[in-house]
């Protein structure tokens, strides 16, 4: 049994591996983290860090922040602000001041896919594709770990007022029933799993009583960073009845873990965890995104999938990474994530083919970038919508013009040249209801 312990800007010469780090790397998370979160555990710095690596390990650039994702200049005002001991407040407020230039608000969340109900916005909740809901419980919006590429950011940061957050249960229901529709519940985050079980039945258990209900999903990193949530914590062997007593309510529950690199899955205690996770019968499916220093290589995505192969984990999504906080660093251009993704893909025996990607979650929808191809000599990306805000477009193919620096659908322009996307039109309509 580990004892959970964190640390933080605040208290890092505590880490017991605190001796690695240089003073200028020490600076330099201290600088970046009062921009990004930063928290580590003791799990994540004993056995998934190799610290003679560092500080090119991968999860050392998962989990410590680092100069590049703030600009220069950012940087620089701030590491002077730190260095000079200037008053915490003035430093906060430079630091907001960048937070609030990063796209916090990326995809049009907070406008677009606020459900309501009876006239009043549901918010903790969105509703973009027919047929799954997104609930953000309010317990839930920390996280074990704070990536350093995390696209949740500003809910960490303190930017308050873009917190998405709900608490209560009934308004969720009386939601679903009127929707029936919606087939998919996805808790999210931050990440449930740092609500205790009884928190966790209090969201689940009402749900299991709702027939158009199929599928209950809880995504996650708690597999990777602190498996014993599902082994020796206090209340581990309650989550495995909460698991079980949604599979025999005859609920499909898939854990959604996020996992960008092989070397979390591979210590005993989180092989334990997916051994007894797997024994309720729920199914563990996996998904990251794609991100510079951590995965951006073909090796490391085919050994992932092997492994989760092997584990019985389901590969489901490699996503690109979204246009807001420290994305300019952590970018894979799209033509280099589909290269990496085809040659791992193609390793693949048929039953490690159920992973898509690479996907762009986007405004209008999800868009896999499907292949570069030339039609009538001219080089063109094929794109296509594995999930869309109209579900008609789902599975249409469309095309962009090549572009080898683009690395998000804003960067792309519609090939042949015609002027608009053949969803945009439609997509600024439904902004403008
Ligand atoms: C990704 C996502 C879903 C789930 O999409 P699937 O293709 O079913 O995995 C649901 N809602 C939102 C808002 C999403 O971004
Ligand atoms: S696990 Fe997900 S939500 Fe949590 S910090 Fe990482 S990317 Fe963000």
């Amino acid at each position: 049994m580990l004892k959970y312990r964190s640390y933080t800007a605040a208290n890092i010469h505590e880490l017991p591996q605190y001796r690695a780090l240089s003073d200028e790397q020490i600076h330099t998370i201290k600088t970046v983290a009062t921009v990004y979160p930063f928290r580590i555990n003791n799990h994540v710095a004993e056995n998934l860090i190799d610290w003679s690596a560092v500080p090119d390990d991968p999860v050392f650039r998962l989990s410590f922040p680092q100069a590049g994702m703030l600009q220069d200049k950012e940087f620089n005002d701030l590491s002077g602000l730190i260095r000079s001991g200037k008053d915490k407040t003035i430093i906060q407020r430079t630091a907001r001041q960048i937070m609030l230039r990063q796209n916090p608000n990326p995809a049009g969340q907070m406008e677009l896919n606020t459900p309501q109900l009876d006239g009043i916005a549901l918010h903790g909740m969105q509703h973009k594709y027919r047929e799954s809901v997104l609930f953000f419980p309010s317990e839930a919006q920390v996280c074990h770990a704070y990536c350093t590429y995390c696209f949740r950011w500003p809910q960490f940061s303190g930017l308050d007022n873009l917190k998405f957050a709900n608490h209560d249960v009934s308004r969720l229901i009386s939601y679903l029933k009127e929707h029936p529709e919606v087939k998919d519940i996805i808790f999210t985050g931050g990440d449930p799993m740092v609500m205790s079980s009884q928190l966790l039945r209090k969201y689940i258990e009402p749900l299991l009583k709702i027939p158009a209900i199929r599928t209950i999903r809880i995504g996650t990193k708690s597999l990777s960073w602190w498996p014993y949530r599902f082994t020796t914590d206090t209340d581990a062997d309650d989550i495995l009845r909460l698991f079980e007593k949604i599979v025999h309510a005859g609920k499909h529950l898939a854990i959604m873990a996020h996992i960008s690199h092989p070397g979390e899955i591979e210590n005993p205690a989180a092989l334990d965890a997916i051994t007894r996770i797997r024994s309720t019968g729920a199914v563990i499916r996996s998904q990251s995104p794609i991100v510079r220093y951590i995965n951006d290589n073909a090796q490391t995505w085919e050994a992932m999938w092997q492994k989760q192969l092997h584990l019985g984990i389901i590969p489901y999504y490699m996503f690109l990474e979204r246009d807001t906080g420290p994305k300019h660093y952590f970018d894979v251009p799209l033509h280099e994530a589909l290269n990496i993704f085809n040659t791992a893909y193609r390793k693949m025996s048929g039953l490690g083919r159920t992973v898509r990607g690479p996907s762009m979650s986007c405004s209008p929808g999800k868009i896999i970038v499907e292949d570069i191809t030339e039609i009538d000599e001219k080089k063109v990306f094929v794109l296509k919508f594995t999930q869309s805000r109209d579900p008609e477009w789902t599975n249409q193919l469309f095309f962009a013009e090549y572009d080898e620096s683009a690395s998000w659908i804003d960067d792309l322009k519609p090939a042949f040249g015609s002027n608009k996307f053949f969803f945009e039109e439609e997509m600024t309509e439904m902004m403008r209801a």
